[in-house]
């Protein structure tokens, strides 16, 4: 090789270097731009986080890393999403069965769509989910618990046990 070629050859060399260099360092700062529009909403973030790039450069973008917001806006968005369905999932109990709408949790009948939610114990009166066969407050076994379907004697006081003119008639309200 020419030996009078070679600083032309270095000077071509340095001159791409620092064009790559420049270019870079442009990508950096307009990365920078994005990825905070990613994360904040106001573009004042996001022209402060490609200045802090542009002033400082590599050590710009290490500040900016460090300082950035750590989720994007979706990946929040999604996050709230999650939060808002495991609330859901957990008060689920507190929805009726029939018409999904929110229901308190003493309530034996849903007022929307009459759907029955809980019975009430022969023997004590509290409450008890449809499903059991025993209360377990007080270990009554519930009668005729084992047909597929309840049918109200089931769910209201035995009448045998309680004649019309029992002592407590408040028990009727219940
Ligand atoms: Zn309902
Ligand atoms: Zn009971």
């Amino acid at each position: 090789m020419n030996p009078l070629w070679l600083p032309y050859l270095w000077n071509a060399l340095v001159a791409w270097a620092a064009a790559f260099l420049a270019a870079l360092w442009m990508a950096l700062v307009l990365w920078a731009y994005r990825d905070m529009r990613a994360r904040h909403r106001a573009r004042w973030a996001a022209l402060l986080a490609a200045a802090t790039v542009l002033v400082l450069n590599v050590p710009g973008v290490v500040v900016y890393l460090l300082l950035r917001p750590p989720y994007t806006l979706e990946e929040a968005y999604r996050r709230a999403l999650e939060e808002e369905a495991l609330l859901e999932t957990l008060d689920e109990v507190q929805r009726c069965p029939g018409c999904t709408r929110r229901v308190q949790p003493d309530w034996v009948l849903c007022p929307s769509c009459f759907t029955r939610l809980k019975k009430t114990c022969h023997h004590c009166g509290r409450l008890m989910e449809l499903a059991w066969t025993v209360c377990p407050y007080c270990g009554t076994p519930v009668p005729g618990a084992r047909k597929e379907g309840l049918v109200p004697s089931d769910v209201l006081p035995v009448q045998s046990e309680q004649p019309p003119d029992a002592e407590a008639p408040d028990e009727d309200a219940s």
